[in-house]
């Protein structure tokens, strides 16, 4: 059997600390770059656009070529942007959430150019991963492109963003446990090849943050745990060549429950809930699971939503389909079974769902 030798591309620029935003313009002139374009997501030039834009204008090597108020994820209005860009751009810079990131991170790998990344918030471990989320023929697609070049995350920012964005992160970050080992399970049944590293990082990704003391998840090395965490993810992911080691069964789910519902939750809610489920199916550390998204006051968020038992059932029915080469838990019929019981039975579910 043959192996293809496999590029990892890891991020150059990696600031994750309080107050930085500010830093922006030596960052970029440290890491050799010249002439940036910045993109901003929606409303995020009235809060911190000024910071950015002064912090770049000040560096004299540095020069700010344009900056932009979109981030349109829709395939038909970004390509045209992204052939429209100065031509002696040599990096794209996005601020904002996940769209903004993904419509920058997208112009830029069009453009062949470095991309930074610099999350406002930190739901799931898009802003450090090569994939995108874009629109195409009116729907959500994945589609892969570069790892960001950079990576910058102000913790104060993180901080002051709603709670519901560190509860999906932490949602996201906990499904690596459920993820790695249907990962094995593949390979246990010959459909996949578990590459030992990127499983490695995962694994540790997560174990950093689940065994780490803390006494409020809005504390600064909690926040910084859960951002160094999400980014290790996002480089398993580059380092396997696909996102086995990042998302598994859960990941199914929360893919199967964006299509039923017409409001979903946010991706790392929804993923988090369904870890849980699996790790029981699994009989995988569902206690550390538990201990995690009981102590993080995840469960207690969750309560509040009105999510509902009933998608969750018709999730589970269709999630095989969702990617029907894959051979999780649940592309196993009995584990269906098994885990639509225990959306009746276990006594968190049912104090969460509705
Ligand atoms: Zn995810």
């Amino acid at each position: 059997m043959g192996t293809a030798i496999h590029r990892i591309e890891i991020p150059t620029i990696m600031e994750v600390n309080t107050g930085i935003l500010g830093n922006m313009g030596s960052y970029l002139e440290r890491a050799g770059i010249s002439r940036v374009i910045v993109l901003f997501g929606e409303g995020i030039r009235e809060l911190f656009g000024e910071t950015i834009i002064s912090s770049i204008k000040s560096r004299t090597s540095l020069t700010l070529l344009e900056t932009y108020d979109f981030d349109d994820i829709t395939i038909e209005n970004l390509v045209p942007r992204a052939f429209s860009i100065p031509s002696k751009t040599d990096a794209v810079v996005g601020v904002g959430g996940g769209k903004v990131l993904d419509t920058a991170k997208y112009i830029a790998f069009l453009n062949n150019l470095p991309f930074i990344s610099v999350p406002t918030s930190t739901s799931n471990d898009g802003f450090s991963s090569s994939g995108c989320s874009l629109i195409i023929n009116g729907k959500r697609t994945s589609v892969h492109a570069a790892m960001p070049f950079g990576i910058i995350v102000d913790l104060d920012v993180i901080k002051n963003a709603p709670a519901k964005f560190i509860y999906s992160g932490l949602g996201d970050i906990v499904s690596k446990i459920s993820a790695v080992y249907d990962w094995y399970f593949e390979e246990q049944n010959n459909v996949s090849k578990v590459d030992d590293f990127a499983a490695m990082l995962a694994k540790k990704s997560v174990n950093s943050i689940v065994r780490m003391p803390y006494t409020n998840i809005t504390e600064l090395f909690f926040l910084k745990e859960m951002v160094d965490s999400l980014t290790m993810s996002g480089v398993a992911m580059e380092i396997a060549g696909n996102s086995s080691p990042a998302s598994g069964i859960e990941h199914l789910i929360s893919h199967a429950l964006d299509k039923i519902l017409d409001k979903p939750q946010l991706h790392g809610i929804q993923v988090g809930v369904a870890t849980y489920l699996m790790s029981l199916v699994q009989q995988h550390r569902a206690e550390r699971v538990e201990k995690f998204l009981s102590d993080t006051g995840f469960f207690d968020y969750v309560a509040t939503l009105n999510m509902q038992a009933e998608a969750f059932e018709k999730a589970i029915d269709i999630a095989p389909s969702i990617k029907p080469n894959r051979c999780t838990y649940i592309h196993v019929e009995e584990n269906r079974t098994k885990a639509k019981e225990l959306l009746r039975s276990n006594p968190i579910l049912q104090k969460i769902l509705h």
